[in-house]
């Protein structure tokens, strides 16, 4: 029985491990839970699974739960300490990391440090922090599962070889609904449109993260330090529809892929149960439901943000957790209407300009980092 902790269980991902785990309850026991403000959600959720813990975003929120399940045997926590707590509880094997953006960064390292293995979907915790992160998984020696389906392919392609004889890791990307956009036109995109991603359904941050293709800008980064291959090494391929989740090329000519319908549940359950495999209800696969498969370059100057993370990744130190943080603050300002499609890029890429980029080894650095990127790109978006 292996006993799992969530972070981010009300969300797209955190909703999706449950229904996995739900299929194998022979296999899999829920210890801690962690959610934002979605308590009724939660309290499905509690009333399922049994949790001995959950943590809630705030005190309000802590209290409006205890109203409502009160004599329950699980103990209510709230706030950045509940979900630390939930990433630490004694007993659990592995935690989930899918909170959204750099909020998921202190339970996720709180997690490597109480020696838990972790399953990974929250990537902007290795973007901001990757040094910081890796070094802790290190000292402890505990794994780190991508749940990001590009990396969960990577993971199952790095198995057949030996890594001093991989040549390239090809990331594919769908491109988004704005892939065949012509680029004018992007200015004036609806907050809808972007959300409306063409193969994939996933939570909003990473639907515009993925309409910007941002999100594979961080997964190149996310790459580089999940598996230790330099910029030089990792290229991204758009393949629109979403069955070939990334390739190894090795030096002999021989490219290892892994594919599937998109489905997270397919690379959550791969991370879940590694280094077994458990069955999925997935239906089965068919000629019809592959399709035609069609793989093109990216076109940098359609997808600016794709070069600005290679920047970052090739500077390094702070410069991309200032690349993440001024663009959490910039797609929360598209969401709310305050600048358009085209300025989310435009704001994260004068924010990299103005910053001098310091070392990464420390939290402290990573976060005074962060905080400087929020309030450069909040003051450029209101002036
Ligand atoms: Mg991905």
């Amino acid at each position: 029985m292996k006993k799992i902790s969530i972070l981010g269980s009300t969300g797209s991902i955190g909703r999706q491990t449950l229904d996995v785990i739900s299929q194998h309850a022979d296999k899999f026991r829920v210890t801690a839970l962690a959610a934002g403000k979605n308590i009724d959600l939660l309290i499905e959720q509690i009333s399922i699974f049994k949790p001995i813990v959950v943590s809630v975003e705030d005190q309000e929120t802590a209290s409006k739960l205890d109203s409502q399940i009160g004599s329950s045997q699980t103990q209510i926590l709230y706030g950045q300490e509940g979900a630390e707590a939930v990433a630490e509880i004694d007993g659990a094997d592995l935690v989930v990391s899918a909170m959204v953006g750099a909020s998921g960064l202190r339970p996720t390292l709180a997690a490597a440090r109480a020696g838990k293995d972790i399953a990974l979907a929250n990537k902007e915790s290795l973007v901001i922090a990757g040094e910081v992160l890796t070094a802790e998984i290190q000292k402890k020696n505990n794994r780190l599962l991508p749940i990001d389906s590009e990396h969960s392919a990577l993971f199952q392609a790095l198995e057949c070889g030996e890594k001093h004889h991989v040549k390239k890791l090809i990331l594919t990307a769908s491109g988004g609904p704005f892939l065949n956009t012509p680029k004018k036109e992007l200015e004036d995109v609806s907050v809808e449109l972007a959300l409306n991603h063409p193969t994939w359904k996933m939570g909003k941050k990473i639907t515009i993260d993925s309409a910007t293709l941002m999100n594979k800008g961080f997964e190149v980064i996310e790459a580089k330090w999940l598996f230790g291959f330099e910029p030089q090494e990792i290229s991204v391929w758009i393949h629109p529809q979403s069955i070939v989740h990334s390739m190894v090329e090795y030096i002999d000519g021989s490219v290892i892929s892994q594919m599937g319908k998109p489905d997270m549940r397919i690379p959550i359950a791969f991370a879940i149960s590694y280094p077994q495999r458990i069955s999925m209800d997935c239906n089965t696969v068919s000629p019809e439901s592959f399709g035609n498969l069609s793989f093109q370059n990216v076109d940098f100057e359609q997808f600016p943000s794709l070069s600005l993370a290679f920047d970052a990744l090739k500077e390094g130190g702070t410069m991309p957790s200032v690349m993440n943080g001024a663009n959490e603050v910039a797609v929360s300002a598209f969401l709310s209407e305050q600048i358009k499609f085209t300025g989310i890029i435009s704001t994260v890429e004068k924010v990299m300009e103005l910053h001098n980029t310091q070392p990464a080894n420390t939290l402290d650095a990573v976060l005074e980092s962060d905080l400087w990127a929020r309030n450069t790109a909040q003051s450029l978006i209101e002036n």
